[in-house]
């Protein structure tokens, strides 16, 4: 019996491709272990910010002497870690064996049978951005029994100045319909109750299609699939999102009100060197549009602070936006330069102490006003759908309401998983409700 250990670091991105090449491994007859029992250890991670590159480095490093002296596992790492720095890796760390690209997932499976007989290093990193090896099978192998991501668009063409995406994930790709919507039915026929569709962009799904098929068309096909309880999708982009989303919301009790749209700045000249492709009266415009038809929606957003140039005032009009637009949670960053892109070059790069203190600053900002939101919850009822235990508390499990507030709800019990509870909201924190259970809605 052949054994791998996965090792996945990142993005729910990277999550999917890692779910996806379990599945294929395991039903080409290689079995799962841990590290000291495998053939193969393989790492796979998101290069967006530079902390799962150091994991795997640090990872790496530490099993250096060890794995090179013994020559097993055969270790690959694949992924857009790998296309981004594999050939540093390889320089390091020549025993490392095989190396890949997020494009090239569809080899993996052969390359690692090929790595364990012996060999020359194999290096899969992918040198046509627009070609796409599919490994053709859902991500039925997961940790999570009930919800599931589902890719439906591969790469990015929007350049973002300060986003690696492009240059490691490629051209956008619209995967079709049908191999979309038959994942979706293998997911839910495994007990699957929830599906997030997604991609860099999911806003400008079938854009390259000729068809006129759209991101709209998807939501209503994904939604209409018997056995999907909860349909959400992410990431939006602001430029791309349309009214057509909406009637689809609108129109399928299945598809949650909750969209996490990236405002990352509120400063219309920083969003023109971030090239994002719109102002903050065009951003104002479209949260608006969300908030007249579904006024009750968990609204959720990104925001960089202390991108090159950013001055006070810039600063400031972001700030200002925090306060505006009052998000649900919003995924803060102080602007960390990725090599290879425009930002990394550009003059006006702030300290890390600056970047740091605007970082803390709309952190507790953003803090606050999750708190008064979330308390404003306090004696409401939801139906949630319990995916999981609390991070903490053996007797806690948790579940997400509609609009993807997290609430804990304790003294569950783990049979209980994978069923949708109506609970009572009892307390608040910023990041989570605390609910108690009315009754189980299954
Ligand atoms: S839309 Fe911009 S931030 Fe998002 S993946 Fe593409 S380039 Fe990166």
């Amino acid at each position: 019996m052949k054994r791998f250990a996965l090792k996945t670091y990142g993005c729910q991105m990277n999550v999917y491709d890692a779910d996806t090449l379990r599945t294929a491994l395991l039903r080409s007859g290689w079995e799962e272990s841990d590290d000291d029992s495998a053939a193969v250890v393989i790492y796979t991670g998101c290069s967006i910010r530079d902390k799962a590159e150091h994991k795997i480095w640090s990872d790496l490093g530490r099993h250096a002497e060890t794995w090179k002296r013994s020559g097993r596992p055969v270790v690959a790492v694949t992924g857009c870690i790998a296309q981004n720095i594999g050939k540093d890796i390889l320089g390091r760390f020549p025993w490392v064996r095989v190396v890949s690209g997020p494009r090239s997932i569809g080899l993996l499976p052969d390359a690692l049978a090929q790595a364990l007989t012996g060999g020359e290093c194999i290096d899969l990193r992918d040198r046509d951005a627009s070609a796409y090896h599919a490994i053709g099978v859902p991500p039925v192998e997961r940790e999570n029994r009930w919800k599931a991501h589902v890719t439906i668009a591969h790469g990015c063409d929007n350049f973002c100045t300060y986003c690696i995406v492009p240059y490691v994930r490629g051209r956008f790709l619209s995967r079709a319909p049908r191999e979309i919507l038959d994942e979706i039915r293998q997911l839910v026929a495994t007990g699957v109750r929830e599906i997030t569709l997604l991609g860099q962009n999911v806003n400008s799904y079938g854009a390259d299609f000729s068809d006129g098929y759209r991101f709209s068309a998807l939501l209503r096909d994904a939604a209409s699939i018997a056995g999907v309880d909860r349909l959400r999708f992410v990431t939006s982009h602001p430029k791309d999102f349309t009214a057509d989303i909406c009637d689809a919301m609108d129109d399928c009790a299945t598809i949650c009100p909750s969209i996490n749209l990236p405002i990352q700045s509120g400063s219309d000249r920083i969003l023109a060197l971030m090239n994002r492709s719109y102002t903050l009266e065009r951003y104002t415009a479209t949260i608006e549009m969300i908030r007249d038809r579904f006024p009750d929606a968990g609204v959720t957003s990104d925001l960089i602070v202390g991108f090159p140039g950013e001055t006070e005032v810039d600063f400031n009009a972001s700030v200002d936006a925090l306060r505006r637009f009052r998000f649900d949670l919003v995924h803060t960053a102080a602007y960390s330069p990725r090599s290879g892109t425009v930002a990394a070059t550009m003059d006006g790069q702030l300290p890390e102490e600056e970047k740091n203190r605007r970082l803390n600053y709309v952190n507790d900002l953003q803090r606050g006003i999750a708190l008064e939101i979330n308390k404003s919850l306090v004696g409401k009822r939801f139906s949630i759908l319990l995916d999981g235990f609390a991070p903490r508390g053996e007797d806690t499990l948790q579940g997400r309401t509609d609009t993807d507030k997290v609430v804990l709800l304790r003294g569950g019990r783990g049979e209980d998983l994978g069923r949708f509870a109506l609970v009572e909201i009892s307390e608040a924190d910023h990041w989570c409700l605390h609910g108690s259970l009315i009754r189980f809605l299954d």
